[in-house]
């Protein structure tokens, strides 16, 4: 039997960042950007208006207020996209739209509110400040500037910025391919109804899920026969496209279990026992030419479940050069009692709820690794240690989420 940890850093240790691709910026959302990005041009790219209002000379308005309004002739009118190169001389003003070019000589624009909005004159009735109301070019980014490192995730505002340096294509490293296999003579396609002896394939459709929530690519393969020759031309086909592969079932020490007996002899696969629950077999290794990651995981739902969560996950991560720390453990308050195995690590399915006082963590329905419901209303894993064998209601315990945690919050604040 090896830990848990064991089993993740020969993982971790044999993983790699996949190789940079270029892509269009949009095609590149959700990938790691794999260069620094440095700007050639400035943003603002040149010095504009903040407001829709005038501009002027702040010191002309320097005595305006409302009892003695300044009026000042309005002598052109600018909006956005305006590529004039305009002057402004002292003592008049120019109408101007946001985002328009300031003229040159303006150092301000007075708000459209604080005037009565003349065409051919305008009065206004406050002061304005050197630079109120305008947006100074390069007061974002300067030309040159290292706008974003190698290892950024492309999200939208990521996006947004280098699309507004004007980069069109990015080198970044893929998000990796996943092709998914489930074994198992007793599985049937999902949308029949079993007949008995018969299972409904979840586990493909669940990691095919799980591999898309991760925002890598899932390649789902049906069904396939505990038989040999079968599984064995299926992953060899399969790892033509395929930066990793993921199969279910197949590991234990049934008399059936082909994966096991048909990968024990090739690559660098090998089978342990983990020292956790549920999840206790588990094999990995890297197969073929491209040494593509294969995980075998266990046939139960909740085994495989947990078991993508812990080692499949953070490898997939690593691959697409996506950092760690992305998932954070959650210290909750145990609200129900229950037993943990001595000497494994268990990954009990539980409910994490916050409220104001912080989270708690609650039993979700049964905890056998074939049960599908409480799985299904788990949003977390309570992680308890090898060492403790029960949780009392009360204690603390250490939850890795899984998705959303339900939480009351207000845009006002407290
Ligand atoms: P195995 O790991 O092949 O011994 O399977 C363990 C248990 O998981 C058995 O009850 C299987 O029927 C079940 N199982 C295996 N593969 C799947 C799957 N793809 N979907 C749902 N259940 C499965
Ligand atoms: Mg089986």
């Amino acid at each position: 039997m090896i830990t848990v940890d064991e089993h993740l850093s020969r993982i971790i240790g044999t993983v790699r960042r996949l190789p940079p691709i270029d892509l269009s910026l949009i095609d590149a959302q959700g990938c790691v950007l794999a260069q620094d990005v440095t700007s050639e041009v400035a943003l603002p790219g040149f010095t504009n208006s903040a407001m829709d209002g005038y501009a002027v000379h702040a010191a002309d308005l320097a005595a305006a207020s409302e009892t003695a309004p300044v009026t000042l002739p309005v002598v052109h009118d600018i909006a956005a996209g305006n590529t004039q190169a305009l002057s402004l001389a002292p003592g008049q003003s120019m109408r101007i739209m946001t985002g328009a070019p300031m003229p040159h000589g303006a150092d301000a624009v007075i708000q459209v509110e604080h005037t009565d909005g003349g065409m051919a004159r305008v009065t206004c009735s406050v002061p304005v400040s050197v630079g109120e109301n305008v947006r100074q070019a390069g007061a974002d980014v300067a030309a040159g500037d290292l706008v974003m490192r190698d290892g950024t995730r492309l999200e939208a505002r990521q996006i947004a910025l280098l699309a507004a340096v004007g980069a069109g294509r990015v080198s970044v490293t893929p998000k990796p391919r996943v092709v998914v296999i489930s074994t198992g003579d007793e599985l049937i396609e999902p949308g029949t109804v079993p007949r008995f002896g018969q299972v409904v394939d979840s586990n493909g459709l669940m990691l095919t899920a799980a591999v898309r929530a991760l925002d890598c690519i899932a390649f789902r393969v049906g069904c396939v026969r505990d038989d040999a020759r079968t599984f064995l031309s299926v992953i060899e086909s399969q790892l033509l496209r395929a930066d990793a592969v993921v199969t279910t079932g197949g590991v234990s020490m049934g008399s059936y279990d082909t994966v096991k007996e048909v990968l024990s002899r090739v690559g660098t696969m090998r089978f342990d026992k983990v020292a956790m629950q549920p999840g206790m077999p588990q094999g990995f290794g890297v197969l073929g030419e491209d040494e593509v990651p294969v995980f075998t995981l266990p046939g139960n739902p909740a085994s495989a479940l947990v078991s993508f969560e812990v080692f499949v996950a953070p490898a997939l991560r690593l691959m697409a050069g996506r950092p760690q720390h992305e998932v954070r453990l959650v210290t909750a308050v145990a609200t129900d009692d229950w037993t943990a195995p001595a000497g494994k690590v268990q990954f009990a399915r539980v409910t994490l709820s916050c409220n104001g006082s912080g989270h708690t963590a609650s039993i979700a329905g049964l905890q056998g690794s074939h049960a599908l419901r409480g799985l299904s209303e788990a949003n977390a894993l309570a992680v308890i240690p090898a060492d403790v064998t029960s949780v009392r209601a009360g204690d603390q315990v250490r939850c890795h989420p899984l998705g959303p945690v339900v939480q009351t919050t207000s845009w006002q604040g407290s």
